[in-house]
């Protein structure tokens, strides 16, 4: 195991010890690729969320939020494509019964290649397959997992079945006799919800082009290989928004879309260098320009947000199955014409970011396992998550230093004060060391202990979780530092 795996092993374990993220339905032994978020996760989780949601919609006033529902009407995903082509695919292997993603299969093998450094090889291997990819020459394929001989990590045999394309999409029956119901889907993505939408939205918002719709919520994907804790999960979070544009200036909206998510990243404090942006050479037959925003996570650069200009491809699908016109008039005059714009299908450009993908970089990213020395010379241990402080689960704990003396009552005034404000903890039990250790291990950047000396002169200790330096401040502003740190 490398360190970074480690460290992944790592990630894993403190966000369950620490009530961030457990597996879903553990007691009967969990269920693959699910997973449930615990008391400081689900905090942690919806502050992400809101900072999303705040810097789409609050901040700009041509982006207007929805929450549409899961399920849809099943022509929805026949007219986006997902039904026919949502699906990855995937090979068996006859001795274990277990399924891969085949590009994953030969991912694994070229992973390995590189570790040993044979990066030609490993290169040469993924351009191959790529280029059989986007053939869809599925026997090729079979024949490049057996000249290289891939096999099961289970069996360990290379007894493979043909490849097939296998969906990616939960269907479930809507009504209560099987019979007679139909058949619906669990939605794979946000997006729909606000292409259906979109006149609904425009009309009702008076929104002029060009505008956005934001969505949060859950999808869902039959994900084949889903074994990357809560980077691969089979039910998830999306971050969406589609921008609507005059056709012509996608390209200069592409770019403004591109960069301005990147910045909203970078506003977290994340280092720069964690980041790249990975264009796409392969392109689906409608897109015009797509990327993603890739981040180094302990299992290397993978995608966390995607930047896509879809064209006029989704609102002209449901134009074309509901028969309703998806048209936007445009009556800006045309400096080539003078003349309105007129009539249109609004071009599209998307930004698409997975909220638990966002959570595993975050932890990720503020993960750190310290090693102190003493002041006698030895060396101790801390384990800190270095959450900015905007998304902490929570701002402030307050630690009357003991139980007794009144100091508890005064910790409660100041409990009183800032909890209307922003999330607090409040603590009397153990040793104060203890305390603070406890607040480092969830991310909580400011801890205040109340002392004998807060009695005679109104100050308390505020104890700083990166530096983990300590300042006397009159307990009057404990509130203001901290508003002023999370604003
Ligand atoms: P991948 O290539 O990793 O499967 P994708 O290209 O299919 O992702 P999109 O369809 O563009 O992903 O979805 C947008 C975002 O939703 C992704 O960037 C990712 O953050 C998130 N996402 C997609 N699938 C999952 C999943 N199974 N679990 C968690 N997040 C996901």
């Amino acid at each position: 195991m490398t360190t970074n795996e480690n460290k992944f092993q790592e990630i894993i374990s403190h966000a369950k010890e620490y009530g961030f993220v457990f597996p879903s339905s553990e007691i009967y032994d969990g269920l693959s690729a699910v997973y449930d978020y615990g008391p400081y996760g689900s905090e942690l989780k919806k502050n992400i969320r809101d900072y999303w949601w705040k810097s789409m919609t609050q901040m700009h006033e041509n982006i207007v939020g929805i929450d549409a529902a899961i399920f849809m009407h099943p022509t929805t995903w026949k007219a986006s494509g997902h039904v026919d082509n949502f699906s990855d695919p995937m090979i068996d292997n006859r001795d274990s019964n277990k399924r891969y993603r085949v590009d994953h299969l030969i991912e694994g093998l070229a992973d390995k290649l590189k570790e040993a450094g044979k990066t030609k090889e490993a290169d040469d291997l993924i351009a191959e397959m790529d280029r059989l990819l986007a053939a869809d020459d599925f026997s090729a394929l079979k024949e490049l997992i057996a000249a290289n001989n891939i096999v099961c990590s289970i069996s360990g045999t290379g007894n493979w079945t043909d490849i097939r394309q296998f969906n990616l999409m939960f269907s479930t029956q809507l009504g209560s006799v099987a019979e007679e119901a139909d058949t619906i889907y669990l939605r794979p993505e946000t997006a729909q919800g606000i292409f259906v939408n979109f006149l609904n939205v425009q009309k009702t918002s008076r929104m002029r082009i060009p505008f956005g719709i934001a969505q949060t919520g859950k999808a869902f994907r039959n994900e084949i290989v889903a074994r990357q804790f809560i980077f691969r999960m089979r039910e998830f979070e999306q971050m969406e928004m589609q921008f609507f544009v005059r056709p012509g200036t996608e390209g200069d909206w592409y770019k403004y879309w591109k960069e301005a998510r990147l910045q909203w990243h970078l506003s977290l404090g994340t280092s720069p260098e964690k980041y790249r942006y990975h264009d796409h050479v392969k392109l689906a037959h409608y897109a015009k320009e797509a990327c993603d925003i890739e981040f180094e996570f302990p299992i290397g650069f993978k995608e966390v947000e995607g930047i896509h200009s879809r064209s006029d491809f989704d609102l002209s699908q449901h134009q074309l199955y509901s028969k309703k016109k998806m048209q936007y008039f445009d009556n800006d005059v045309d400096p080539a014409t003078g003349k309105p714009f007129g009539n249109y299908i609004p071009y599209v450009v998307e930004t698409s970011i997975g909220l638990d993908r966002m959570f595993l970089l975050i932890l990720s990213e503020s993960y750190e396992e310290e090693t102190l020395t003493k002041e006698d010379g030895s060396t101790d241990k801390r384990v800190v998550l270095h959450i900015p402080a905007k998304i902490a689960p929570v701002k402030l704990a307050i630690l009357p230093l003991v139980k007794k003396d009144g100091l508890p009552e005064i910790a409660r005034e100041i409990m009183n004060d800032c909890k209307p404000h922003f999330r607090c903890f409040y603590e009397e039990k153990d040793a104060i060391g203890k305390r603070y250790r406890r607040q480092d291990a969830i991310g909580t950047p400011f801890c205040v202990t109340i002392d004998h000396q807060t009695k005679e002169d109104q100050t308390v200790t505020i104890r700083y979780r990166d530096s983990m330096q300590q300042e006397r401040v009159p307990l009057s502003t404990v509130r203001d530092v901290v508003l002023k740190n999370i604003s």
